[in-house]
């Protein structure tokens, strides 16, 4: 029964990463610099821009 919540291609994990929206997560616009960082979490999709561009997601140091 719980075959249908494996894919071969998304596991859970994978899933709660791409759709919640992490505290502390950096988003940098690459025309300017100007960085902002998400201070309240939330479940979306989040796509900042600045300059009429998307806005580049940072890396967090692991
Ligand atoms: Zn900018």
């Amino acid at each position: 029964m719980d075959e249908h919540y494996s894919s071969p291609e998304w596991n859970l994990d994978e899933w709660k990463s791409a759709w919640n929206i992490g505290v502390g997560n950096v988003y940098r616009c690459s025309r300017c610099g100007n960085m902002i960082i998400v201070v309240k979490g939330g479940t979306g999709t989040l796509e900042p821009r600045c300059h009429g561009a998307p806005m580049v997601p940072v890396e967090k140091s692991r």
